[in-house]
């Protein structure tokens, strides 16, 4: 394929491929935070994979590691037995992530995906309570399996599911109430109301920061007062990291600057580092109950992306990249709140936290407008919430001023463009 054409994805592939669609070229070549299409047009990445590219594209170290180790004959896949990179991951990430923040955790490796991250931690929510029922969050997005998918607060996704999904209630997430401050106690009221019938769930399940549904960020106290509900009535605590983790609030886990701890956390996306396919569980060892063969898969623990994942631990080894996401996320916020300001026309709001912040715009379709503007300029953003009423800052963690400012000032003419 040597031409900029999409003609062949046209003829072959199914039309349920939306990225494509969403950006309209045929892209070739990647490093860091830029990419580059087969007119070699460069173009800045704002979205990162969904959050799989953390590090960016092909981090020179990760690169240099999977490259000796492909040409050592290293053991590619190795199902789910015992294999030498597998153990240097699980040391490292011991050592460098669980230790340092007093967190007690027994890794599981679900299979390659988050989503089955989150499957196996409703499975092992219900196998250890002995309970049904799942708490979840309006505007949550946990996966796209029948199970996941009954937890994951968007109509339009549960529909591609074809039959009712059951065993999950919604619940109002943080703020949804608009600054009344009433959703934990209308929470705690329906846990509480026997009378009713309400049956107590074997756990809740949400994100910190919703990636899917909007960058709805939820508060410090918020977590703090779930995290109470849960404590106060045996019910364990998901905490979906699949996105919000990894460093992309600024901490490596989206949730420390609250101070809980939950039962279970997924984490997927960047835990590989390079993009390939890895997901964790992460069990409080009082709940490590699954037997042996009671959740397992063919791709669980690839030794590629063990290979990755353990260079790519060696930025959590001090506090530099925490110290520089947390840095550019305060320009980032300025910036946000600045173009709310200036263009009035967006009726915008800001939204999210760390390096996944954004606007909602009130206006019908701008959000989408803008990022198609910033696709024509060179720069790759993506929209989010249920009426994709926002745009979506998602660039790498690792992304240097020149990258942040370059992005910046695309948008800021994509803005200027579409909302004067
Ligand atoms: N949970 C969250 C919070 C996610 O954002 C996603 C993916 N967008 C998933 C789960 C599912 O992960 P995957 O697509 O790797 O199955």
């Amino acid at each position: 394929m040597n031409e900029n054409n999409l003609d062949i994805f046209d003829k072959h592939e199914s039309e349920v491929r939306s990225y494509v669609r969403g950006f309209p070229t045929v892209f070739h070549q990647a490093k860091g935070y830029k990419l580059w299409d087969m007119d070699e047009k460069e173009y800045i990445d704002f979205f990162s994979g969904a959050g799989a590219l953390n590090y960016g594209h092909n981090d020179e170290n990760m690169k240099q590691k999977l490259l000796e180790y492909i040409q050592e004959d290293g053991i590619a896949h190795s199902l789910d037995m015992a294999s030498k990179t597998k153990g240097e991951f699980l040391e490292k990430f011991h050592e460098v992530i669980l230790e340092p923040r007093d967190l007690n955790y027994k890794v599981m490796f679900p299979g390659p995906t988050g989503t089955n991250s989150v499957e196996s931690a409703l499975k092992l929510a219900r196998k250890v309570t002995g309970r049904t029922n799942v708490i979840s969050f309006t505007n949550g997005f946990h996966g796209m399996t029948i199970g996941a998918l009954s937890v994951t607060g968007n109509a339009f996704k549960r529909n591609g599911a074809g039959i009712p999904l059951h065993h999950s209630f919604t619940m109002p997430f943080d703020n949804y109430m608009e600054n009344t401050g009433q959703e934990i106690a209308y929470i705690e009221r329906l846990l509480d109301d026997n009378g009713s019938g309400v049956e107590l769930p074997a756990a809740i399940i949400l994100e910190t920061v919703q990636g899917e549904g909007g960058l709805n960020a939820a508060r410090m106290e918020w977590l703090q007062s779930i995290e109470r509900i849960c404590r106060e009535r045996n019910i364990l605590l998901i905490i979906d990291d699949v996105q919000a983790g990894v460093g992309r609030t600024g901490t490596f886990f989206s949730f420390e600057p609250a101070g809980i701890k939950p039962d279970i956390v997924c984490l997927s996306k960047s835990i590989g580092g390079y993009g390939l396919p890895l997901a964790l569980t992460l069990i409080h060892p009082d709940y490590d109950k699954f037997e042996p063969g009671e959740h397992n898969g063919t791709f669980r623990g690839n030794n590629m992306a063990f290979v990755t994942g353990t260079e790519a631990l060696n930025y959590w080894k001090d506090d530099q990249l925490e110290k520089s996401i947390q840095e550019k996320s305060d320009r980032i916020y300025t910036f946000l709140t600045d173009m709310i300001e200036k263009y009035p026309k967006l009726k915008g709001t800001h939204r999210g936290r760390g390096f996944m912040q954004g606007i909602a715009s009130d206006v019908d379709g701008l959000a989408d407008k803008v990022t198609e503007k910033c696709f024509e300029h060179g720069l790759i953003m993506e929209t989010a919430g249920s009426d994709d009423e926002v745009f979506k800052l998602f660039p790498p963690i690792t992304i240097d001023d020149e990258g942040l400012n370059k992005g910046l000032a695309i948008l800021e003419k994509a803005i200027e463009e579409t909302a004067e």
